[in-house]
């Protein structure tokens, strides 16, 4: 028996890898200034729209407890739903397309994670300096200094992840009347629950996962790869220009030292907001987000270098063929969504704000009157998902000299579900069938609400009953 083995401590393999943290360095360029103008347009779209009132009432306003979404100036209710899951599917293929023509161009420029993890950087970096400082800092012992910019730092980030809770919770509950309960320390427990979970949401995410939000939880990121062809627009690097990379002075003639243009600088990794090297090929942590293009385009510039040796490109330009711009697959989901955007306008056009549902009396089935009439009870649910009242006229037919005993106009209120309670009159009609289908009607003196119907059946005594 061999003791040394024996005696020999296990080794401990940890098969977790903990994730280095990413210091981004600044930097400037076209598509820097792209995304900012992107960035810039879908704050003030976020953090404005919910300010914005009309008639009265919140422009964009989510009521859960009255089922009623109120989006300018219209009411969606649940049964709308159907059009909210055509919007979904439209988004879904418009990020296929989307992503087949340009890859991750969404991740990198408009998904709230990106967008408010540069916000999160921007604040990092004012706060506690550029990338080199903060390297050092964070390797010092803590001082007066440094907890003062890291206080800073936090005091920022939460009160940017406080206005994002703020501003998202006031799409569910009235923004106006939300800030006066807060500035009154007066707000309800649910909505003191999700202001803080949204704000410790966003400053975690924003602030601390960051890109392992990309890399491991976002699913986007694992079945993107299967939409992308050769033809699909990339962030790479042109490895034929690039290499054999290596320093040399600006004044040297690189090439007959057999050096490519890469510079070796490594400021293409340290701008990347996910910490890759884009001269290793695409990685399925590239967003997209084109940063080291302008850090890379900025170096080429200081050393008189053609730009682009980083660029968005496609990898059958990179192989020296032609790139397909059109090509089925892009036709395809080009013209899926072509289509449903389409059907998904004229269903919106063509969407009625009044709905009409007509339930029968089920305890009694019908009563004689006089011996020569016949009277059934109907209840009436008349639904008004218009942000304004409507008169509305009832109508009864199907059966001759069918009449409506009672009022036969009603006023649905906006945003309201109306329940009238019907007594419809037939003569009696000896030998016939006992139930006949009828049609009850309402419309509104408004163009284009003359006639929504509801069908129901009208009960009779039947041809083996005296009455
Ligand atoms: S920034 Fe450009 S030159 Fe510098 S290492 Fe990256 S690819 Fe090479
Ligand atoms: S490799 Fe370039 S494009 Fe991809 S995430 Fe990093 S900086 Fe953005």
């Amino acid at each position: 028996m061999n003791t040394d083995n024996a005696n020999q401590e296990p080794e401990l393999i940890d098969l977790y890898q903990k994730p280095e943290k990413i210091y981004t360095r600044s930097f400037s360029g076209h598509f820097r200034t792209l995304r900012l103008a992107g960035g810039t347009f879908l704050f003030l779209l976020f953090f404005g729209t919910c300010w914005i009132n009309l008639n009265g009432r919140q422009a964009v306003f989510f009521d859960l407890p009255a089922r009623q979404f109120h989006i300018f100036g219209t009411t969606y209710w649940p049964q709308d739903f159907i059009l909210l899951s055509w919007l979904l599917i439209i988004c879904a293929f418009g990020l296929f397309a989307l992503t087949v023509f340009a890859g991750r161009i969404w991740c990198g420029y408009t998904c709230p994670q990106s967008v408010f993890t540069w916000v999160f950087m921007w604040a990092e970096r004012i706060t506690e300096g550029e990338r080199n400082r903060r390297m050092k800092m964070d390797k010092e012992p803590m001082s007066l200094g440094k907890f003062l910019r890291k206080s800073a730092k936090h005091t920022l980030w939460l009160s940017i992840a406080f206005a994002t809770a703020l501003t998202f919770v006031g799409y569910f509950i009235p923004i106006r009347q939300l800030v006066l309960d807060i500035a009154a320390l007066d707000v309800a427990p649910w909505g003191i629950f999700w202001l803080g979970f949204f704000t410790l949401a966003t400053y975690g995410n924003a602030g601390y996962l960051r890109e392992q939000v990309c890399i491991h939880m976002c699913p986007y990121a694992r079945f993107q790869s299967v939409m992308f062809d050769n033809d699909t627009l990339v962030v790479a690097y042109d490895k034929h220009r690039g290499e054999q990379r290596g320093p040399r002075k600006k004044s040297a003639d690189h090439k007959t030292m057999g050096l490519g243009d890469c510079v070796d600088c490594s400021v293409c990794v340290q701008v990347c907001p996910t910490g890759i090297d884009i001269r290793d090929g695409l990685q399925y942590q590239c967003i997209g987000c084109a940063a080291c293009i302008d850090a890379c385009d900025t170096i080429m510039d200081k050393m008189g270098y053609d730009k682009g040796l980083i660029r968005y490109t496609t990898d059958n330009e990179l192989a020296g063929q032609k790139t397909r711009w059109l090509r089925p697959r892009l036709i395809g989901y080009g013209s899926a969504l072509f289509i449903m955007i389409c059907l998904f306008i004229f269903s919106v056009s063509h969407r009625m704000p009044l709905e009409l549902e007509v339930l029968r009396d089920r305890n009694v089935l019908f009563r004689v009157i006089n011996d020569d009439q016949v009277e059934n009870i109907y209840t009436l649910k008349v639904a008004n998902k218009d942000q304004q009242p409507h008169l509305i006229r009832i109508r009864v037919a199907g059966i001759e000299n069918l009449k409506i005993a009672g009022r036969t106009a009603i006023v649905a209120e906006p945003g309201s579900v109306q329940q009238e309670i019907i007594r419809v009159i037939a003569p009696l009609i000896d030998g016939a069938p006992s139930t006949r289908p009828v049609r009850f009607s309402i419309s509104s003196s408004q163009p284009g609400l003359e006639a929504i119907t509801a069908e129901s059946r009208f009960m009779m005594p039947g041809p083996e009953r005296k009455p």
